[in-house]
């Protein structure tokens, strides 16, 4: 499914930069019968037109929910948030109605999910369903949405696009229908795309086509793009910032190239060891022992400390904040920051 909202003001463009999404100290708990899930715990980020921030996380860590809670398509109950701002070109979706949410959110939200062939339907030829979009959202006529989707289909690389918009989405290949799932949220031009592991299902060579079309599309039509993923692989050469969360906060950001070239945290430095490399044939992949914690039950202090090779007594007891990290003459570093007590030891040590 590809959800897109809309909305009223047009031909507003901003510029490559300006603050398009600020999500700041998000909190959103799960009522279960064992207890209450704390899902996301304090998370702040923001993305700015033309730009691209990948969020990192193992399963469970918060970002698909974070996602979610964005395009208020959470179920809620059993979801609740609990604080927090969702601000979106400086209007706080968490304060509207849903109509209003519809109505005010900005100029356009699309959403991506991993899974093409569960979200497409089935029984509709895919020229259909991309021209839908235009039918319902601006009232084009059959043949002109059938036009429509042929060019979108074309602009995603689809090859014989006008022989192929009648197919069905079983007729196309895995990679073939990520890319009618980006054309359908290109559809609208919205000003960001939120794309959840959309390149997950599909093997390596294909994630790498699929991953430079949604860069250069991004880049194109100056979307803000949030790329969720739980694979570093995929995002080192789209992402301008990376935010690594781990049980529901965010444990480091940091410009892309400088989280790879130096992590600051434990976690995201045993996400890179974890990174297959063609320089490393033969030997052993290194994993991070143990699994993400449940959020009925996270550890005292840091989340990460059961996991953590370096943990201290004070990893057990005490929460680290997200702190500004510096160099090693104490300049802060821009867009860098760490919840670890040893972050200096991790960047400098
Ligand atoms: Fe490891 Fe402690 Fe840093 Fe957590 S705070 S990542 S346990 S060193």
């Amino acid at each position: 499914m590809t959800t897109v909202i809309e909305n009223d003001q047009k031909n507003d463009r901003l510029e490559v930069g300006t603050p398009l999404l600020e999500v700041k100290d998000l909190h959103v708990e799960f009522h279960t019968r064992d207890g209450v899930a704390k899902a996301v715990n304090g998370v702040n980020y923001s993305v700015a037109a033309g730009e691209t921030l990948a969020v990192l996380g193992e399963s469970g860590s918060g970002k698909s929910v974070t996602a979610q809670t964005i395009m208020g398509i959470l179920d809620m109950p059993p979801g609740k948030v609990t604080q927090g701002e969702i601000l979106f070109r400086g209007q706080d979706m968490l304060k509207m109605s849903n109509e209003e949410r519809r109505r005010v959110r900005g100029r356009k939200i699309a959403m991506i999910f991993q899974d093409a062939l569960s979200a497409l339907n089935p029984v509709l030829s895919v020229g259909y369903q991309l021209g839908e979009m235009f039918r319902v959202h601006q009232g084009a006529s059959r043949k002109e949405a059938k036009e429509k989707a042929i060019e979108l289909m074309d602009r995603v690389r689809i090859p014989a696009a006008r022989e192929r918009v009648n197919d069905y989405p079983h007729q196309f290949s895995g990679g073939m229908r990520q890319r009618i799932m980006i054309a359908m949220a290109l559809s609208l031009e919205p000003d960001l795309i939120i794309a959840d592991e959309p390149t997950t299902a599909l093997d390596v060579t294909v994630q790498a086509q699929v991953m430079d079309l949604l860069a250069e599309l991004q880049a194109e039509y100056n979307m803000g793009l949030i790329l969720i993923t739980h694979d570093l692989g995929v995002v080192a050469d789209v992402a301008d910032k990376i935010a690594v969360m781990y049980a529901g906060r965010i444990v480091e950001t940091a410009p892309v190239h400088d989280l790879y070239a130096n992590p600051a945290h434990p976690y995201t430095k045993g996400l890179l060891r974890s990174i297959p490399r063609l320089d490393q044939k033969g030997q052993e992949l290194y994993a991070i022992k143990g699994l993400p914690p449940n959020l009925l039950k996270v550890p005292t202090g840091c989340a990460f400390n059961p996991r953590c090779d370096v943990a201290t007594d004070l990893c057990r007891t005490e929460t680290p904040a997200l702190h500004h990290v510096t160099d090693k003459d104490g300049k802060e570093l821009t867009g860098r920051r760490s919840a670890c007590h040893l972050w200096k030891e991790t960047l400098h040590g």
